[in-house]
């Protein structure tokens, strides 16, 4: 565990158990997760103890928020491993339509968007929907 400890006091967490967990659990798991599958691998704690564990890690830049267009929201681990601004680490989502997963494409980043003059850009969410390399391969 010692290395996410690392990790949590980098973004200012304290690494509590709970926290420690919710890390890994996101870390071992390669597709975004809904507040209902992060529940039903924590059969120990409660749903209101999860939600502000993730909303925690969100507010510290540990994590991201994905709209997939499903209305649940999905979470995934920021893949920050330097100090770069959230802007700077766009990057694509996809969206796979027969298995209703969602997965961050880290090496993909949101392309150059040139907006009218005296528009400022603070977010931008790029997701393509479509079919996943599992299921294309099936
Ligand atoms: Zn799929
Ligand atoms: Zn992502």
């Amino acid at each position: 565990m010692g290395e996410i400890e690392e990790v949590l006091k980098k973004h200012h967490i304290r690494p509590t158990a709970i926290r420690l967990l919710m890390y890994k659990y996101l870390r071992d798991r390669n597709v975004a997760a809904t507040l209902n599958d992060i529940e039903s691998g924590f059969d120990k704690s409660d749903r209101t103890t999860l939600y502000r564990t993730i909303k925690t890690f969100e507010k510290k830049g540990l994590v991201h928020q994905i709209n997939d267009g499903t209305g649940i929201a999905k979470y995934a681990l920021d893949d920050k491993t330097t100090g770069t601004t959230a802007l700077q680490d766009l990057h694509l989502h996809f969206h796979c339509i027969k298995c209703n997963e969602t997965v961050c494409l880290t090496d993909h980043k949101i392309p150059h968007i040139s907006l009218p003059k005296g528009y400022l850009s603070k977010d931008m969410n790029l997701l393509v929907k479509g079919v996943c390399d599992k299921c294309n391969l099936k």
